[in-house]
């Protein structure tokens, strides 16, 4: 232990106070409270990472390439939509993605905003560029009105905007036409963050279709939740080139490890059995929406993996009951809500006999 803390250094001004980013990780036979895929990755397909891996290897003592080409090729085409490798950009998850369109267009002086509540991540990666938080308001049911958001876009005049498309933690969706407005409103970079698109309905479209002629659109993907690969940090984005040659100012030479690159690559090559597992998290979500509407609760409409729920009088007591049944839910402060991940189909059924059985 140590006899100081952070008020003892010379630490930066606007990260006193600030707490790191913190769900619990904690060993519990149920763990359905940061958004996971339940599901391993099926046994033929790690056995090809491992293999490409080992190939790897082979060339470790060599610097990997720093363009990571061919896995940009590779994120290009399982995206469509016309995407070539110039459009393509990845790091080491979403969140380091995230970080680097933050250093290239925010920093000391500038503001980054969104409309909370939204991924708690992106205030704290505006922090730590040195720029100023900026967060706007959603409709009391959390979902978003094109005029109203490109309102407060225009009046915030943020040089980074992020949009949770469907919102984490509300799983709200975010129709195109709201992103064009906000697109329309601002003046700096729009994120679109689509971690969680694969679990939204198939019919619609992602906001990869408005990328033509927007040059400061930005559309996030990662492969910790649809791929259940969230260990081995892989997150992506695609936009106009010229905005990946600004992220190119700012990361770290051969940021992508070989190691990183194989696996990505193998996982990639085996997308639609990596994937295969989408649909059934999907009616585990759907299953969890309809038994939590019996069970006198809220759920709000959800377009990912998770569902929001209120009507929970003490989520503090609640959280708790379902810990000592050893299941793991998400408080986020959001009074009367709880957040709870899709899991298998025996999690789901323990959350929601746990949840059956309180009082
Ligand atoms: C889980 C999540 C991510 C993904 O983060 P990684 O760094 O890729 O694991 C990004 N955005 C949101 C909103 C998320 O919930």
């Amino acid at each position: 232990m140590s006899e100081f803390t952070l008020d003892d250094l010379p630490l930066r001004d606007e990260l006193r106070g600030q707490a790191p980013y913190g769900a619990p990780q904690v060993p519990l036979p149920v763990a359905l409270n940061v958004n996971e895929n339940a599901h391993p990755v099926p046994a033929e397909v790690s056995a090809d990472i491992v293999a490409r891996i080992a190939r790897a290897l082979e060339s470790v003592n060599r610097y990997p390439d720093r363009e990571f080409s061919e896995l940009r090729d590779a994120f290009a085409g399982y995206l469509g939509h016309g995407l070539t490798r110039d459009n393509i950009w990845a790091g080491n998850g979403s969140n380091e993605v995230l970080q680097h369109v933050l250093q290239a267009f925010a920093g000391p002086g500038r503001t980054a905003f969104t409309f909370d509540p939204s991924y708690s991540m992106y205030s704290l990666l505006t922090l730590g560029t040195g720029a100023t938080w900026v967060s706007g308001t959603r409709n009391a049911d959390y979902t978003l009105d094109a005029a109203d958001a490109a309102a407060q876009v225009a009046e915030a005049a943020s040089d980074v905007v992020f949009l949770c498309s469907p919102n984490n933690p509300t799983g709200t969706p975010v129709s195109l036409d709201v992103i064009e407005a906000v697109y329309e409103a601002s003046r700096g970079i729009v994120i679109i963050d689509e971690a969680y698109w694969e679990f939204a309905p198939k019919d619609q479209p992602s906001a990869l279709t408005l990328l033509p002629g927007r040059p400061r659109l930005v559309v996030s993907r990662t492969m910790s939740k649809a791929f259940a690969f969230a260990g081995a940090r892989v997150g992506y984005l695609a936009a106009d080139p010229a905005v990946i040659d600004a992220l190119r100012l700012v990361r770290l030479p051969y940021h992508l490890s070989a190691l990183t690159q194989a696996a990505a690559l193998g996982a990639l090559a085996h997308a639609p059995a990596m994937l295969a597992m989408v649909d059934d998290i999907v009616v585990q979500r759907d299953r969890i929406t309809a038994r939590l509407i019996e069970l006198g609760y809220t759920p709000l409409p959800s377009w990912s993996n998770f569902v929001m729920f209120g009507g929970v009088d003490d989520p503090a007591a609640v959280w708790q009951h379902l810990y000592d049944r050893g299941i793991l839910v998400r408080d986020l402060g959001i009074p009367g809500h709880l957040r709870v991940t899709a899991g298998t189909t025996e999690e789901t059924t323990a959350f929601l006999d746990a949840l059956a059985s309180l009082d």
